[in-house]
């Protein structure tokens, strides 16, 4: 029933038209024709002043046509990472890749296409379905935000699939919370050959408290890690500032903060044994830290409604799917915290966020083929 052609068009249309964060105007405006076009009531909300993105998220309403059921969202993303200066797909034995210097964009654009042509040959052949929310987030890319900043009044649906993973027939029902971390470290700057004693190295204490922080995989459902160090002056200087950035993740959100806390210790604790007597005064560096909660946890049941819907349509197509857990936050994470039941389905996209991304026709096929059984069922 899959139009592979009309698939592939559809996806290389998406793909030529520019849609960095923040910049998704000119890729807001062909959806929502398309979206019209299959017969949508497609609205925007107003997240794009408070994201500064050009647009803000479309929410395509289709109703439900000869089936009772509770609606069903379907998300992706518009926006794709940098670069994507001029960015032209390439068709080549059947697979989609850029011209070598940009981005493709499939990411999340495979999911898109494949979204637009489900429901295409759902219209087509006439399949009832229940109403169906398509989302299409801005800034996904650079913090969640369109999720983040969603006018949740305007989404009825209480399960989702979130069309934005590698793989087919691949399903992600848990993903991890997140912090994100910045510290800085202030000591006392001094001339590091005539006077170092009247100095406090923030270097040193940031040193002594990075080699006493676990960090890497905490255990099986945790990480942590300082990426970013920055500070100092000059040789002959003891320096007086340097700031961290680090983040941590787990599964279990007690297990975040604990973590989140023992490296704010680690810190405090560096200051204090690092302290000096200057003019019998005692000085020790300080700390000020700022942590963010980047994502909150998602974990939808393994016997989540959702889920058997996706493996009932799977198993008509004679498929299996593979259930398990993701180790980053997506905008699914947002949406259950919003009471959206919400899991991630793979869409074929492969090497994102580099320039050899690709996508294969026949897998954007298969991923439709799945959703148009999804919507039959849903
Ligand atoms: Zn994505």
């Amino acid at each position: 029933m899959i139009n592979a052609t009309r698939l592939a068009q559809e996806f290389a249309r998406q793909a030529a038209i520019e849609s960095p964060s923040f910049g998704e105007g000119k890729i807001s405006g062909y959806l929502q024709e398309r979206f019209r076009e299959l017969g949508a009531r497609v609205v925007m909300d107003d997240a794009g002043p408070k994201a500064g993105s050009q647009s803000g998220n479309l929410i395509a309403r289709f109703p439900a046509r000869g089936k009772n059921s509770e609606p069903l969202m379907l998300s992706v993303h518009m926006d794709t990472v940098s670069p994507t200066e001029g960015v032209s797909p390439v068709l080549k034995d059947g697979v989609f890749t850029s011209e070598g210097d940009t981005i493709l964009g499939a990411d999340d654009k495979a999911g898109i296409a494949e979204i637009i042509e489900a429901l295409e040959v759902v219209r087509e052949n006439g399949i009832p379905h229940g109403p169906i929310e398509v989302l299409v987030t801005i800034c996904e890319e650079v913090g969640l935000l369109g999720a983040k900043l969603l006018d949740y009044s305007k989404i009825s649906a209480r399960r989702g699939l979130a069309l934005d993973t590698s793989g087919v027939d691949l399903v992600i029902h848990r993903a991890p919370c997140a912090n994100k971390m910045l510290y800085e470290i202030t000591g006392r700057e001094a001339h590091a050959g005539i006077a170092p004693e009247l100095g406090v190295s923030a270097i040193q204490v940031a040193a002594r408290a990075i080699d006493r922080m676990r960090l890497g995989r905490i255990d099986h459902e945790t990480t942590a890690n300082i990426g970013v160090i920055a500070g100092g002056q000059a040789t002959n200087i003891v320096p007086r500032k340097v700031v961290l950035q680090g983040e941590a993740r787990s599964h279990d959100a007690a297990k975040l903060v604990r973590q989140t806390d023992h490296m704010r210790a680690c810190l405090e604790e560096a200051c204090h044994e690092l302290a000096v007597r200057i003019d019998d005064r005692p000085v020790r560096a300080q700390v000020k830290g700022e942590v963010v909660a980047d994502y909150p946890l998602m974990a939808v049941p393994r016997e989540a409604g959702i889920i058997r819907l996706l493996e009932q349509a799977a198993g008509s197509l004679g498929r299996k799917l593979e259930v398990r857990s993701a180790g980053g936050g997506s905008d699914a994470n947002i949406f259950n915290s919003h009471g959206i039941e919400t899991v991630i389905l793979g869409t074929g996209m492969t090497n994102v966020h580099s320039v050899n991304e690709s996508v294969s026709v026949a897998d954007m096929v298969r991923v439709a083929e799945l959703l148009v059984e999804v919507l039959r069922r849903a």
